[in-house]
């Protein structure tokens, strides 16, 4: 029978190594999975200024590494596999992963999202290739070109301030006539001289040869359809929670999000949600961090004294 440990932490964003450093420092076996990289969706942001304690703002790709040290060097186990299913035996979770089966006594649920897809002709085939999540990543390849990016929220109108350091033209597409921005990004976006904005407008297809060459756009209020040449997209159209393995071994809501208590807790005992995977997250690192040291501090409690209050 596969090991027990106290805790497990699946997902290795700000949410998870929290949980992780949290709960090695009460000197529990704690181990956290991750399917890729350590950092989860700080490696998709190229400057981050809003995360406490780094004045001059940090890149998204130093804070994944530093995030996983300072937990690793607490106690906390680190393995790189991906959970497949979870399931309960008594009182422990046993997880099925591509490395193996494992037992917890304590699992906090910390896997975040993924970026919410179109659904449109051309998505899928271009990914990679013209179609793109990630500014910082793939920024430099669109040097000199026309780009669009799609979507209102934080997210899309930073990466679209990035993304004019490389292209030359960047017009960001959003389906209503405001963007959802803080305002600060919104003074910023509208004060960039390579960005333009198209309200009201929703992409029906991607369309190129051997890349993307140009989007086939739609005016939701008039309906007119006309075509935006462009070498590059990238989609910020919202995030889709992982909780697929789940199979509804706990609540969620109508958005596909963990329903927790204000201490992170599930109505199953033993099992917590923490940062963007849960409902009512405001999903930002900082947040995500607070949610992953509440979800530990709470599961320590339930380890030492076996009590779960009603959610
Ligand atoms: C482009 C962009 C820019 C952003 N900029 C900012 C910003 O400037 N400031 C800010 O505060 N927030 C920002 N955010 C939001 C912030 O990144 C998130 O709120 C935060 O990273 C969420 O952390 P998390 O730990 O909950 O989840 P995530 O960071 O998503 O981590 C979840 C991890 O779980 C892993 N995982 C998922 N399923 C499994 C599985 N089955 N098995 C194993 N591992 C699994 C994933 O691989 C991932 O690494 C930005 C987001 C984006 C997309």
């Amino acid at each position: 029978m596969a090991d027990v440990y106290d805790v497990i932490i699946i997902g290795g964003g700000a949410a998870g190594f929290t949980a992780g450093l949290y709960a090695a420092r009460d000197r529990c076996r704690a181990l956290l999975l991750e399917r890729f990289a350590a950092g989860g969706q700080v490696l998709n942001c190229e400057h981050i200024e809003n995360y406490p304690g780094f004045p001059d703002g940090v890149a998204g790709y130093s804070l994944g590494p530093l995030l996983q040290q300072q937990a690793t060097n607490l106690g906390l186990e680190m393995k790189l596999a991906e959970v497949q299913e979870v399931k309960l035996a008594g009182d422990k979770q046993v997880l099925q992963t591509d490395g193996g089966e494992l037992r917890t006594k304590a699992l906090i649920i910390a896997s975040g999202s993924s970026f919410t897809k179109l659904g449109i002709p051309g998505e899928e085939e271009f990914l990679g290739n013209g179609v793109s999540h990630c500014a910082s990543c793939d920024g430099a390849f669109f040097m000199d070109q026309s780009v669009a990016v799609v979507g209102g929220g934080d997210a899309a109108l930073d990466e679209g301030m990035h993304l004019t350091q490389y292209a030359s033209q960047v017009t960001l597409i959003h389906r209503r006539d405001t963007p959802r921005a803080c305002q600060l990004l919104q003074e910023r976006a509208r004060a960039k001289e390579k960005l333009s904005f198209r309200w009201n407008t929703v992409v029906r297809a991607i369309e190129g040869d051997d890349t993307v060459r140009r989007l086939q756009v739609e005016d939701v209020k008039t309906g007119e359809r006309s075509q935006l040449e462009v070498g590059g997209v990238f989609l910020y159209i919202g995030l889709t929670p992982n909780t697929q393995f789940l199979n509804d071994l706990v609540p969620l809501n109508d958005r596909g999000q963990i329903i927790t208590d204000l201490w992170m807790r599930t109505t199953v005992p033993g099992i917590l949600a923490a940062g963007d995977v849960r409902h009512e997250s405001a999903r930002q690192l900082v947040s995500a961090a607070g949610d992953g040291a509440t979800a530990a501090l709470a599961a320590v409690r339930y380890l030492r004294t076996g009590e779960w209050a009603e959610n």
